[in-house]
C-alpha cells in the first residue's frame, strides 16, 4: 500500500490562523514534500495584477472566499506542476464543491486537521483576547480595554520573499520586524484587519469545516487538537514519520 511506500499526497486544513502556515513549512523542511498553498497562489496573482488576481484581491481583503470555479481552474493547473513526488495542498479544497472536483481527479492519502479553540485563534491572529470594529464598542466591554481593537497589537508577521510567518509570542524573528534568513522588512497582511478576521472565521464555519465530515466518511481524516503550534508540530511529525514517509 501506500503507507509504506514513500509517496504521500496529503492535504492539511483548519481554521485561519490555526498555524496551517508553519505546520506545512515544517513538514516541507522535515520530508519531502513540494508545498502548495492557495492562498500564496493567490497573493502572488494578486501582487503581479493578473486577470484572476484582480477578481480576487477586493474578495480576499473583505476575508470571503474566492468563488469555486476560479479557485479549481486556478489549483487544479498549478497541480499540474507538481510532478510525480509527494506533496502537501494547503487551503485548497476549501469547500465541499472543491473537494468534490478535487476527488474526480486525484486521490489523496491524508488530510490532516488541525483543529484549535476559537478563542486561540483570535488571540494569536489579532493580538486581542476579542475583536471589535471600533474602539468605542469595545470600550463597553469591562473586561476589554481599546487594545483589544488596537491594530498594532497583531501579532503575525510574514516575510513576502519566502512566505515564512513569525509569531511575536510563539515564533518572533530574531530581529524586529526583519527576516531571519534574508533580513528583509516583515509585513502584516491586509487581510489580518480584525473585521477581516472575523468575516475569514464565519466563511470557515459555513463552507470549510463541512470538509471535515466529507473527509472523515472518507476515511481520510487525522485531527490535532492544541493550542499551541509547538505542541502539535512534533504529534503531526510523529503521525507522518510512523504512517508515511517510512523509509
Ligand atoms: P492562515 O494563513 O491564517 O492559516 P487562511 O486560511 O485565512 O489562513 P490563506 O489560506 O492564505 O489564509 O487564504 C487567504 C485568503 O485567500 C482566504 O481568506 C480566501 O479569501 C482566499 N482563498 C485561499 N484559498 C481559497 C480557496 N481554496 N477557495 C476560496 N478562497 C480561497
Amino acid at each position: 500500500t501506500r503507507m509504506s511506500s514513500n509517496l504521500v499526497r496529503a492535504l492539511i486544513m483548519g481554521p485561519p490562523g490555526s498555524g496551517k502556515g508553519t505546520v506545512s513549512e515544517r513538514i516541507v523542511n522535515t520530508f519531502s514534500v513540494t508545498h502548495l498553498s492557495s492562498g500564496d497562489v493567490l497573493r502572488s496573482q494578486i501582487k503581479e495584477g493578473t486577470e484572476v488576481g484582480l477578481k480576487a484581491k477586493e474578495i480576499v481583503e473583505k476575508g470571503e472566499l474566492v468563488p469555486d470555479e476560479i479557485m479549481i481552474e486556478l489549483i487544479l493547473n498549478k497541480m499540474k506542476e507538481l510532478g510525480e513526488g509527494s506533496w502537501l495542498l494547503d487551503g485548497f479544497p476549501r469547500t465541499v464543491v472543491q473537494a468534490e472536483k478535487l476527488s474526480e481527479i486525484q486521490e489523496l492519502d491524508i488530510v490532516i486537521n488541525l483543529d484549535v479553540p476559537f478563542e486561540t485563534i483570535i488571540d494569536r491572529i489579532s493580538g486581542g483576547p476579542l475583536l471589535y470594529s471600533s474602539p468605542e464598542i469595545a470600550d463597553q466591554d469591562p473586561h476589554c480595554t481599546y487594545s483589544c481593537f488596537h491594530r498594532d497589537r497583531k501579532k503575525r508577521w510574514i516575510h513576502p520573499g519566502s512566505g515564512k510567518t513569525y509569531n511575536l509570542d510563539f515564533s518572533p524573528p530574531k530581529v524586529p520586524g526583519k527576516d531571519d534568513e534574508t533580513g528583509e522588512d516583515l509585513v502584516q497582511r491586509d487581510d489580518d484587519k480584525p473585521e477581516t478576521v472575523r468575516q475569514r472565521l464565519t466563511q470557515y464555519e459555513s463552507l470549510t469545516k463541512p470538509l471535515i465530515e466529507f473527509y472523515e466518511e472518507k476515511g481520510l481524516l487525522k485531527s490535532f487538537s492544541g493550542t499551541e503550534t509547538n505542541v502539535i508540530w512534533p504529534k503531526v511529525k510523529d503521525y507522518l514519520s510512523e504512517n508515511f514517509f517510512k523509509k
